[in-house]
């Protein structure tokens, strides 16, 4: 009788991965507050914490007793209808619930929500309204996007074409991907001094000022670059790309999708910078990872300008839209928010990754270890052999996911100092006997 993961490695794609099966994998046996069950291939069991977060999305932990009652509850009444012409209250209630929670301000609010199936779909959406919205105010040449290098938005084919034009997937698909125009990375965080926010400002505004005519809208992710490179950059860029947008009738799309629901320190990091985007992108934490959904929020104008001229309506609406039982999820996840103490938990994550990950600065292969809000990152001078670094992050009881050059934990806002500790010190040991092993590769 082949094993679960014989019978996968038979039929299943994975993500980013080949069908030949040739990364490892590990079977989910049970997954309770921040604790995985693992078996490996040969049959060995593994207790780890999960230092992702399911991809940032599991804040409040696995088996969470709220939110697995508000999804028993909602499923004893409805699972799913279609959402045309139909309504219900879970929908409704998280548009309200949303609506309040994010950054306003006297001039600018966001008012309506689109719910949307995932993350990606919620980014094609905005980047949709926001070409509807110059061509409902007479701009139909406006359809491309300024976005900045380094990015990541999704998957779909208008979402990776604003990400970054190099380690994006812009190659593989040279004539299907929208061109789109590339600002310079910000400065890095740590080490942005005045001047070079200035030098990056101008490029910026260069590139604005050059392609005004033929742009709809500025699309980032506010302080914290997620998949493109967890790279944290200063809270004034955002504001910048505020004024820049404003300056040249571009509408402002901030993807929070990563970095929403209290990440990066603050519920929104658009909130960290005093930014209203005119378009907001939130998924992955929004059902607190228990099921997938995604909504896109935009200002009162925009919805006005798009509903009253020229197509009369935004144009989308998939099979799932506001699934019921998604709707439950997120609003029992923002309910644990609310009713929460997130930023005391974003605090002592903070504190446990900064004084956890600080040794393997160490290490000759580390260029650098940083921390923002609830994520900790450990950067290498070269790619992570991921294969083995993700197993002997395991063997010491972590659950990580590296890509490229990085190695970082988002835990669940739920770990204790303790758990937090065992991540930051698993991240380390992997890092430090991949090190070693790749060493002895070349040695030998
Ligand atoms: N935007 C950002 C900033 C993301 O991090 C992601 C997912 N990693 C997406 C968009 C796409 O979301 P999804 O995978 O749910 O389609």
């Amino acid at each position: 009788m082949p094993s679960l993961i014989e019978r996968d490695r038979a039929t299943l794609w994975h993500p980013y991965a080949p069908a030949s099966g040739a990364l490892p994998l590990w079977e989910v046996e049970a997954a309770d507050g921040v604790a995985l069950r693992l078996r490996d291939h040969d049959g060995r069991v593994h207790e780890v914490l999960d230092a992702m977060s399911s991809w940032w999305a599991v804040i409040h932990g696995y088996r969470n007793p709220v939110m697995d009652a508000a999804i028993q509850r909602q499923l004893s009444s409805f699972s799913h209808v279609m959402f045309g012409g139909l309504t219900h209250q879970p929908a409704v209630e998280l548009a309200e619930t949303l609506l309040a929670m994010v950054p306003l301000e006297p001039e600018r609010r966001l008012e309506r929500v689109f719910l949307a199936d995932s993350g990606s779909i919620s980014v094609e959406v905005a980047l949709k309204l926001a070409v509807q919205f110059q061509t409902a105010s007479g701009r139909p040449g406006r359809q491309r996007f300024l976005t900045i290098r380094g990015g990541y938005h999704g998957d779909t084919f208008a979402a990776m074409g604003v990400c970054d034009p190099v380690d994006g997937m812009h190659s593989a698909f040279p004539g299907l991907l929208a061109s789109n125009i590339f600002a310079p990375r910000p400065p890095a965080a740590a080490t942005a001094t005045a001047e070079a926010i200035q030098e990056w400002r101008a490029a910026v505004e260069d590139l604005a000022r050059r392609s005004s005519n033929e742009l709809a809208a500025i699309i980032a992710e506010p302080i914290l670059q997620g998949a493109g490179g967890m790279f944290n950059y200063p809270a004034e860029c955002v504001t910048i790309l505020r004024e820049i947008a404003d300056h040249h009738g571009l509408l402002l799309i901030l993807d929070e999708i990563a970095t929403g629901f209290g990440r990066t320190g603050e519920l929104f990091a658009a909130g960290q910078a005093g930014v209203v985007p005119d378009i907001l992108c939130v998924g992955k934490a929004l059902t607190g990872g228990y099921l997938t959904l995604a909504a896109t929020l935009c200002t009162g104008e925009v919805a006005r300008v798009v509903s009253n001229r020229a197509a009369g309506a935004l144009l989308h609406g998939p099979t799932f839209m506001a699934n019921p039982l998604a709707c439950a999820a997120a609003n029992a996840s923002l309910g644990i928010l609310r009713d929460g103490n997130w930023r005391v938990d974003v605090a002592r994550i903070n504190a446990g990754l900064t004084a956890g990950l600080a040794p393997a600065m160490e290490l000759d292969a580390v260029t650098d270890v940083r921390t923002i809000g609830a994520v900790g990152v450990i950067e290498l001078r070269d790619a992570v052999h991921v294969p083995a670094v993700t197993r002997a992050a395991v063997e010491h009881g972590v659950w990580v996911r590296p890509f490229r050059n990085l190695v970082y934990a988002m835990p669940p806002y739920i770990s204790s100092a303790a758990d937090v500790g065992v991540m930051a010190a698993g991240m380390v040991a992997a890092v430090t006997g991949a090190v070693h092993a790749n060493n002895q590769t070349v040695a030998g």
